[in-house]
């Protein structure tokens, strides 16, 4: 079992990169702003309270989305393991994060931060905003929208870096690589080279931290 934590302003590629690795490792994405959607989707009571605030590009408040992944994570799918995304997003979720996972026996093994400059991710927007017809966007990718997002990210979710430092378990990955050399990249960071005797010193090293 490998739970990790993919890190990444809005636009890094998150979302590509989860689904390369479920595809591949068998793990399951657990992506709270899709929770998010789909209940707004749903037309259920929390759809209705988060879409004022989604379509601003703020944060919906911590214990509802700290709430949706301590549900999920106990279904047998996650059994192999999960990737978050787009969760944690502050210091605070970081830590209900680390008691949850305490609480249920389970433990963060990797934090893979890929990074990409604002620059570059108002370009990817701006790309799929003309490439996308309006009835397939998302109702928070617009350019105004990824500027709200953006200022979000580097005023609470960057802090996750140092956070996860201290804790030694980041990976800082060159977000302006190819999708491939990304996975490429993420691959070599989760499953270090070799299965042999360096592997497994890493593997035991890394258990002893
Ligand atoms: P992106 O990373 O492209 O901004 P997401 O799908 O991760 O997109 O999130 C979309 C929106 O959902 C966010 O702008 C926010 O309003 C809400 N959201 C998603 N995850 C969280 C979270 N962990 N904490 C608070 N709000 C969240």
């Amino acid at each position: 079992m490998i739970n990790i934590i993919l890190l990444g302003p809005p636009g890094a590629g998150k979302g590509t990169q989860a689904d390369i690795l479920v595809k591949k490792h068998g793990l399951v994405q657990l992506s709270t702003g899709q929770m998010l959607r789909d209940a707004i989707a749903a037309g259920s009571e929390l759809g209705k309270r988060v879409k004022s605030i989604m379509d601003k590009g703020d944060l919906v408040p911590d214990e509802v989305v700290v709430g949706l992944i301590s549900e999920r994570i106990d279904k047998p799918d996650c059994k192999n393991g999960v990737i978050f995304d787009g969760f944690p997003r502050n210091v605070p979720q970081a830590a209900a994060l680390d008691k949850m996972l305490e609480g249920k026996g389970l433990r963060l093994d990797k934090v893979v931060s890929i990074e990409v400059p604002d620059e570059e991710l108002y370009k990817r927007v701006e790309k799929r905003v003309r490439e996308t017809p309006p009835e397939k966007r998302r109702s928070d990718d617009t350019v105004e929208t990824l500027k709200n997002r953006l200022d979000v990210y580097h005023a609470q979710t960057k802090a996750l870096a140092p956070y996860y430092e201290a804790q030694g378990k980041i990976a800082h990955i060159d977000g302006l690589m190819t999708i491939e050399e990304v996975a490429a990249a993420i691959d070599q960071v989760l499953f270090p080279a070799g299965g042999g005797l360096l592997g497994w010193l890493g593997r035991l090293i890394e258990g002893r931290k």
